[in-house]
């Protein structure tokens, strides 16, 4: 056996899209990039959607559109990616570090309200493994102190807290199509927002400063066309290169369409792991996961002898993770440092296990009949 932790999933649908790019010879930013903006946008129920290479550009544009004063700071959460707190630093901002609840290890709404002050400007919660922060506690005390909220999506991809979908609920909602996602174009992007006002730039912020449509020009150089100046443009923002092209949208239109089953099938997974963990004495599910309601990017649990039970599987040939060290014990934020001890406490016990679309029955059943024999070697 040798069991990724992560693994894409693909169709021939994926490559007959990539082919099709192929065929229009047109590969970077163009229609299907607007298209997989469109339908995105539906899916998850919101107004307007931008494609970007990586939910790390979407996170720094996010906060780059409110222009806050530089030096202000954003509270995000300790346990999570670098990412959420590099768009933080991105813009000149100062990251202040939420602790975890100890339960859900999500960004605890108590620590969060202890740690403002007046210097606050947004807060960018993030949905850990997919399991939602409370959105209707943190939107009431948000719209109460005037704090923007950016919702960090990586981990779930259609699934709504309370009837509203996840990265809707806040100002702006980024999502990623990195490999290890729920869904992937490679690498990519999107952020979605209801407030389409707050997206005036962002084209131009994705693309080098450039608002405008390449391939609608492209389309306009015909003979008929006698204007002279259809090569025109205007820079009036700094922009950066963040763009999805045309490539990775093909990907993404064809994945979307699979996402709903993908997701299903993850919330079986899970359904299993739990059901395997249910009378172990040392081995825990990380969090209350809850597969019927929501979509998670990740599965895993908690155990006191973690380097014990990571080098168990290793040996059996079942890969296993760690997400994530605590961004306050990472030297790069260890300046910014607000105080995280349910995190970092807890961060020694979890591990993160096998969870991907195509995980066979048997390599589960695999993967749970190790945790039993580790378990009852451990009492
Ligand atoms: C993966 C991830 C990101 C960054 O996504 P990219 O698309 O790789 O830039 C941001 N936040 C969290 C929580 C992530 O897991």
């Amino acid at each position: 056996m040798n069991i990724r932790l992560f693994k894409p999933s693909f169709g021939n649908e994926e490559l007959s899209m990539v082919q099709q790019a192929f065929e229009r010879s047109w590969v970077g930013l163009g229609p299907m990039v607007n298209r997989f903006e469109e339908e995105w946008a539906k899916f998850v129920g919101a107004k307007l959607a931008i494609g970007l290479n990586s939910a790390t550009a979407a996170l720094h544009l996010a906060l780059a559109v409110f222009n806050f004063p530089k030096g202000k700071k954003v509270l995000v959460p300790a346990l999570t990616f670098s990412a959420t707190a590099s768009a933080v630093l991105y813009n000149g901002l100062v990251p202040v570090f939420v602790d975890s609840d100890p339960v859900t290890l999500g960004m605890d709404l108590e620590d969060m309200k202890r740690k403002y002050d007046q210097d606050v400007v947004a807060v960018i919660p993030v949905h850990y493994t997919g399991h939602p922060v409370p959105m209707d506690q943190l939107m009431e005390w948000a719209k109460e102190k005037n704090v923007k909220v950016i919702e960090d999506c990586a981990h779930t991809s259609g699934a709504a807290y309370k009837g509203k979908s996840l990265g809707t609920w806040g100002d702006i909602g980024c999502y990623s199509f990195e490999e290890k996602k729920l869904m992937t174009t490679g690498d990519g992007g999107m952020m979605v927002t209801n407030q389409p006002e707050l997206f005036k730039d962002v084209k131009a912020m994705r693309w080098v400063g450039i608002d405008k449509d390449n391939w609608k020009t492209a389309q306009e150089y015909t003979s008929v066309n006698k204007d002279a100046y259809h090569w025109y443009y205007e820079l009036k923002v700094l922009g950066y290169k963040y763009n999805m092209n045309d490539l990775a949208a093909s990907i993404g239109l064809a994945q979307l369409k699979r996402l709903p089953e993908m997701n299903r099938k993850r919330s079986e997974i899970i359904k299993k792991y739990l059901v395997g963990l249910e009378n172990l004495k040392t081995i825990k599910p990380l969090l209350p996961f809850e597969p019927d309601k929501y979509v998670y990017q990740m599965f895993g649990v908690r155990v006191e002898k973690k380097e014990e039970l990571i080098i168990y599987l290793k040996s059996k040939g079942i890969a296993t993770g760690c997400h994530y060290t605590p961004l306050t014990m990472q030297p790069l934020f260890k300046p910014f440092s607000g105080k995280c001890p349910v995190a970092e406490k807890e961060y020694f016990k979890m591990i993160t296990l096998p969870l991907h679309a195509d995980l066979t029955e048997d390599e589960i059943n695999y993967i749970i009949y190790h945790l039993k024999i580790f378990d009852a070697q451990s009492i």
